[in-house]
């Protein structure tokens, strides 16, 4: 049976393989894509010596403490007024300030008296203060983000502000699930005497939406050779780049998924991975006039499906974009013993101390690879390596945030 490592390489060699084309879009749409293109600032930002603060502009000179008001700008509309040292011109937060003028002094700094303007107290300024400077943020041509960043809200604004209505990304790679079993319902029923309800179905749907993928329903089918032959069959002939099942692809007389997509002329990459849970996994390269897909027969169990999701498949794909790993060292609060030589995924909740800056890991409930409910309590999984087997209080593990 193939180590984590060495099933990992295998998954990680084909997800590599894929082509990420370059699709544009506009600018709302591209929000939590992955950027394609180097952006450049195409303006100065800011565009022209600007006011941070609604007050007076003038030509500082800290002898004086009072001056004529000689005009006012509001954003938007800058007219050229002259100004000398004694002279003063209301202006509002962005707008330009007239060229002889080098300091904004607030509002709140001052009151008025006829035309004049003075300071409350002596409250001392220097030149320069409350002046945003032309370019002082990014200059003209300058790179402002780069190839390969994640598009947050929070760079919305830059983007728009470099002109960009419309923006190259990479393309979401389409990833279809199917779940297998003949004791699924669909979730709006109520399942009856020994069925349950398809929840795989929809963890994985969610896992897919999260890493900002294309997920495709394919519902579930009963654990029949045909029927999971005609389905699976029919998902490979869709557009979708990889597929993911769930059930049937362990050594029950009913696991069939293995057996159908090697009928159907998947190359079977490996079967079995030492790891707990999702030791049964299947992984496959379906091939056709050049185009690959990548079939992972996950699971039945909820956790099991979940964790092999998580470090073969989503810990690849954002490999695949350049995204970041999910990966922390944290101190284990408390023991954990094994006896086998797989490598463990244990569901974790993990904890930063501010103080310490530091993290700490201890065990949610139930291990049980079927257990629904411990694993909605988890945000982490600690790595239990295959030589260890033991794991003493305050050891630093490492932890894949979920
Ligand atoms: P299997 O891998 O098909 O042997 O299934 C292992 C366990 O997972 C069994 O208890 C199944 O009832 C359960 N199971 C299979 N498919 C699903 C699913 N889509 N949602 C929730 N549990 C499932
Ligand atoms: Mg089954």
């Amino acid at each position: 049976m193939l180590s984590y490592a060495e099933a990992n390489n295998i998954i990680a060699n084909e997800i590599m393989k894929i082509n990420l084309e370059i699709e544009e879009v506009d600018l709302l749409d591209s929000l939590n894509r992955i950027l394609a293109e180097d952006v450049y600032a195409d303006v100065n930002l800011p565009q022209f010596d600007n006011s941070a603060v609604d007050g007076y502009a003038v030509k500082y000179n800290s002898e004086i403490l009072k001056w004529k008001i000689v005009g006012e700008i509001t954003a938007g509309n800058y007219n050229e007024i002259d100004v000398d040292e004694n002279s003063a011109v209301l202006i509002m937060t962005g707008s330009k300030i007239p060229s002889a003028c080098n300091t904004i002094i607030p509002i709140e700094d001052v009151t008025t008296e006829d035309e004049f303007v003075k300071f409350i107290g002596n409250t001392k300024y220097k030149p320069g203060q409350n002046v945003r400077k032309k370019a002082e943020d990014i200059i003209l041509n300058e790179l402002a983000v780069q190839r390969g960043t994640r598009i947050l809200p929070q760079l919305i604004s830059l983007l728009a502000a470099c002109g960009k209505n419309k923006v190259k990304v990479f393309r979401q790679l389409k990833i279809g699930v199917l779940a297998t079993g003949d004791e699924l319902v669909d979730i709006h029923t109520s399942p009856k005497e020994d069925k349950i309800r398809a929840t795989n179905l929809y963890t994985l749907l969610a896992l897919i939406k999260q890493l900002y993928m294309i997920p495709v329903n394919y519902g579930f089918v009963k654990d029949g050779k045909d029927e999971i032959k005609i389905r699976i069959e029919s998902a490979l002939n869709d557009k979708i780049d990889i597929l993911l099942t769930t059930g049937g692809v362990s050594v029950g007389k009913f696991d069939y998924v293995k057996e159908v997509i090697q009928e159907l002329g998947v190359e079977i990459k490996f079967w079995k991975a030492n790891i707990k849970p999702g030791k049964p996994i299947v992984f496959g390269v379906f091939e056709r006039e050049g185009k690959k897909k990548l079939i992972f027969g996950l699971p039945g169990n909820p956790v099991s499906s979940f964790v092999n999701f998580i470090i073969f498949a989503r810990d690849n794909i954002k490999k695949l974009y350049g995204m970041d790993e999910q990966k922390v060292k944290a101190r284990l609060m408390s023991e954990l013993h094994k006896k086998d030589n797989k490598r463990h995924f244990i569901r974790g909740s993990i904890q930063k101390d501010n103080a310490s800056n530091q993290y700490s890991v201890s065990l949610i409930g139930s291990q049980s690879s079927g257990n629904m409910v411990g694993m909605s309590k988890a945000n982490c999984l600690i790595t239990f390596e295959e030589e260890k087997d033991n794991l003493a209080h305050g050891d630093f593990v490492e932890c894949i945030m979920i």
